[in-house]
């Protein structure tokens, strides 16, 4: 397929990524990390990510970089988000270390659920239903280099809004619990 770079892209590229952006905020107030919500995500407007994102877009029922992916079999705009942004796992991978797989801080951890959730709800849209998340990881924990702990972690959590939703489970001081108790590789970070 031929991807163009075109105005009418660049307009619902930019719609996306802010309606994106609005919904992580609104999830990170309620597990109170406004600030961190407000912040998110803010490099997908830096030249290098959103070019590239506006000529992939196709419907903005999923993310561009697949497409660019598939079309030439890498992203720089997808290498270039996950080494400026702490809240992706990818950022926390390194092969070389001893410890491959670091241990997501908790104030990243949660930005990482909110950020999830968010982008399940935009892509989705009315088609997106409380299970929605625990369905998609599922399919993406098999390969998803992160941390063991943190695994474990979201398993829970997607599981518990999978059966209660997300306003009973996204709260800090409940967050806090599963992150803890599933912590065990590190004490402080
Ligand atoms: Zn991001």
């Amino acid at each position: 397929m031929k991807y163009k770079l075109t105005l009418k892209k660049i307009i619902k590229h930019f719609n996306v990524v802010n309606r994106h952006r609005f919904k992580v905020f609104c999830l990170c107030c309620k597990v109170g990390i406004p600030i961190q919500g407000l912040l998110h995500d803010l490099s997908k407007y830096r030249p290098v990510e959103f070019f590239e994102s506006a000529k992939y877009f196709t419907d903005g029922k999923y993310s561009p970089i697949k497409n660019c992916k598939m079309d030439i079999g890498y992203s720089k705009a997808w290498i270039h988000h996950k080494n400026h942004n702490k809240h992706h796992y990818e950022y926390w991978y390194d092969y070389t270390a001893p410890m491959e797989c670091a241990p997501i801080p908790f104030k990243y951890f949660l930005e990482m659920v909110c950020d999830s959730l968010a982008a399940g709800m935009i892509y989705q849209g009315k088609d997106w239903h409380q299970g929605y998340q625990l369905e998609y990881w599922k399919k993406a924990r098999e390969k998803a280099r992160i941390n063991d702990d943190l695994k474990k972690s979201l398993d829970q959590v997607y599981k518990e809004i999978s059966k209660e939703g997300i306003n009973k489970v996204l709260k800090k001081s409940h967050l806090k619990e599963i992150y803890t108790k599933n912590m065990k590789t590190i004490k402080k970070s």
